[in-house]
């Protein structure tokens, strides 16, 4: 008879074995999902026996992730500022990262009650957590994507969160129609020679979400110059991008006329954020 915590053991040992990162961590996520339990009530169960009909899934759920299907897939969700969204292979797995971003964006002026836009959206995360945090400070989030599949994740994690944003399916600004108080934005950044270096589990994430041609800042390229024009009197723009591209992207906001460039690293000292203000009218 297998107990939980031979479960535990046994299931790291084998994450491990086939290199994923932060095994047991994993193995408790899994568990925890599996049963339904929290991690406190997880150790307080430790020497409970496994029932016959728990084994079979664990199996399948650990073959998953062996094979690298990545956690948050598995579990079906994300936690992002605090909130637990729905997480599927339609958008980008949220990164921690990127809830820095929405930190820094809170804790910076812009005018409110704020019109607000994410641009490049795909789950959503970004700009529901804002607005979300904000609450009537926020007078319209739009959420606004390329791909019509990210946006059906999007609508589910808006309505979990009871919010109603208007949701665009355009390129970059081709839909968008008027100026914001705050425009954020992920979109993707990675250059297609990082492509061979990516782990199995980024793998998972939508090509879309991730690449934007030889240095990865093409989107980038084409959204800087109309954000530049679709920012209200002392709005804020704040974009995250990727390690080693931070002076490119500041040549990028000063050749699109933003003004007040602030560059912000991340907790692991990648210069990764950029908050920046309208160009200054004539
Ligand atoms: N940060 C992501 C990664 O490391 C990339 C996200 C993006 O391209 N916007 O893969």
């Amino acid at each position: 008879m297998k107990t939980v915590l031979d479960c535990m053991e046994s299931g790291t040992q084998y994450l491990e074995k086939r290199g994923v990162e932060d095994a047991r961590s994993n193995m408790q996520w899994l568990m925890g999902f599996l049963l339904g339990l929290t991690r406190i009530q997880l150790y307080q169960q430790f020497d409970r026996p496994m029932e016959e009909g728990e084994l079979a899934p664990l199996r399948d759920l650990l073959k998953k992730r062996g094979e690298g299907v990545p956690l948050q897939h598995l579990l079906g969700t994300v936690e992002f500022l605090r909130r637990e969204f729905l997480c599927d292979g339609r958008a980008l797995i949220p990164r921690p990262e990127t809830e820095e971003l929405a930190e820094a964006v809170l804790k910076r002026e812009f005018p409110r009650p704020a019109r607000i836009l994410d641009m490049g959206t795909g789950s959503g995360v970004l700009g529901l957590s804002i607005a979300a945090e904000l609450g009537e400070a926020c007078r319209e989030l739009v959420l606004a994507d390329l791909c019509p599949e990210a946006l059906g994740l999007a609508r589910e994690n808006a309505a979990r969160h009871g919010l109603i944003p208007t949701i665009l399916e355009s390129d970059l600004f081709a839909k968008v129609e008027g100026r914001f108080d705050l425009i954020v934005a992920n979109l993707p950044y990675v250059s297609e020679t990082d492509r061979d270096g990516l782990s199995r589990e980024v793998g998972h994430d939508p090509d879309l979400a991730l690449f934007s041609g030889k240095d990865g800042l093409d989107a980038y390229r084409r959204f800087l110059p109309e954000a530049a024009k679709r920012l209200e009197r002392n709005g804020l723009i704040a974009f995250e991008f990727g390690i080693d591209q931070a002076s490119t992207l500041s040549q990028l906001t000063r050749a699109a006329g933003l003004t007040e460039c602030e560059l912000l690293p991340d907790l692991s000292g990648i210069v990764r954020f950029a908050f920046c203000r309208p160009p200054i009218s004539p």
